[in-house]
């Protein structure tokens, strides 16, 4: 066993370190309170080849592994959980969709955009009846000669009005009568496919987060994804890595976090001692960096299993689920160690802990791991 990194994941972190703290860092606070779109940024991001680290150079990726993936989110979101969900949804939920199903022709006509940044992706899955359980879906896409015509609507979608791309999942007539749902490829700019509302969120407000609307949208025939009615298996293989995505975004935030917290704690001084030498502040930091590194650990592992082809839908749900509990934590305690500054926006821990409540949200909540993990340890079905 070797917890080393190996040079080439020492070298992604610091290069994605490096654009961090130089672009993104000096800016992160303004764009959240403006809460406009990083724009610049993200061209940035997309020229360094950080919007396709796992996928292969042939289909336009950077050619990378799940790791180095998973260390570039965690790199991000130690800065900006905004870019770093803005990263995940593209890269997990936007490209792999198209990586796992995807024809060689849809490989080329709209993964290569994706994971060599020239275009952002987006995933639609919930709709307002259908979050945790996707049986609710009510969007429809019905076969009309060479096209299929959608008509319904998708909510919280990460990417909203920014994406070129977007994966969304619908009812047809055979995949109703299987109770399942389809895949479908929809460009941006199709007829009948508009953006609705934007939501303004308690965190995160640098993202884009709103409504996709389908009015009679015709897509060509060839944009199903997959199988006809195998859309179900395919948000479950694609929601496994994407966990690996935000388990790490939890983790960068968590970072963030404790490293204010350690600089705080050292620094402020009451009863005329640095509030670090009391104890009731050294245990938070230490519980800190333990469930941190414990969080790091089930992060990494879930990602080495992708990378060698092992199962890893259990040790990913185990991995968000943790380090999204330990983002919750460690960015609250950040918070109560900086006392009266840390609920005021000069200090950056606030954010952190409002970005942090996502993590444990977004991508199947906490009880919707749990049960993943309980199904797949006892083989029982758990909903
Ligand atoms: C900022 C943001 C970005 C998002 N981005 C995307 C995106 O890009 N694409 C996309 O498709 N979706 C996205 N989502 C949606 C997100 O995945 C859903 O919000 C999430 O899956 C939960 O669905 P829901 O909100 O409908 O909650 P519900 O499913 O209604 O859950 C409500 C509560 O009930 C609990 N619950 C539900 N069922 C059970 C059960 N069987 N047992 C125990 N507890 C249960 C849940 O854990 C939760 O606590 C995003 C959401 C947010 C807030």
């Amino acid at each position: 066993m070797d917890f080393a990194p190996s040079p080439q994941h020492e070298e992604i972190r610091r290069t994605v370190r490096d654009f961090a703290e130089r672009r993104i860092a000096p800016v992160a606070d303004e764009l959240e309170r403006q809460g406009s779109f990083p724009t610049e940024i993200i061209r940035e991001a997309a020229a360094l080849g950080l919007l396709g680290v796992p996928y292969p150079e042939e289909v336009g990726g950077t050619g990378l592994d799940a790791l180095a993936y998973a260390i570039t989110i965690e790199e991000l979101a130690r800065v900006s959980g905004s870019v770093a969900i803005i990263v995940s949804a593209h890269t997990s939920l936007g490209c792999n969709p198209i990586y796992l199903a995807g024809t060689d022709a849809q490989k080329e006509r709209y993964l290569r955009p994706l994971a060599s940044g020239q275009k952002l992706g987006a995933y639609g899955l919930t709709e307002p009846g259908a979050g945790s359980d996707s049986r609710g879906t009510r969007t429809t896409a019905k076969r009309d000669g060479d096209c299929w015509i959608l008509n319904g609507s998708k909510r919280f979608i990460t990417n909203a009005g920014v994406a070129g791309i977007y994966i969304v999942t619908a009812v047809t007539e055979k995949s109703a009568a299987q109770g399942k749902i389809s895949a479908f490829i929809v460009e941006a700019d199709t007829p009948g496919f508009s953006i609705g509302r934007m939501e303004e969120k308690m965190g995160l407000h640098a993202s884009n987060t709103g409504e996709l609307l389908f009015n009679d949208c015709r897509i060509p025939v060839e944009n199903l994804l997959g199988e006809e009615g195998e859309g179900d298996k395919l948000f479950l293989k694609t929601l496994d890595g994407g966990r690996i995505g935000i388990g790490a975004m939890a983790l960068g935030l968590a970072q963030a976090a404790y490293e204010a917290a350690v600089r705080y704690s050292r620094e402020r001084e009451q009863f005329g001692r640095p509030i670090g030498s009391f104890q009731g502040v050294a245990f938070m930091v230490a519980d800190m960096a333990t469930e941190i590194d414990a969080a790091r650990l089930l992060v990494y592992r879930a990602a080495w299993r992708k990378d060698r082809g092992l199962a890893y839908s259990t040790e990913a749900a185990m991995a968000k689920l943790f380090a999204s509990e330990v983002s919750q934590r460690a960015t609250n305690n950040a918070v109560q160690i900086h006392g009266g500054y840390g609920y005021i926006t000069e200090y950056q821990v606030e954010r952190y802990l409002r970005d942090a409540k996502l993590t444990e949200i977004g991508e199947g909540t906490s009880q919707i791991q749990r049960m993943v993990i309980a199904r797949n340890l006892l083989g029982l079905r758990s909903f």
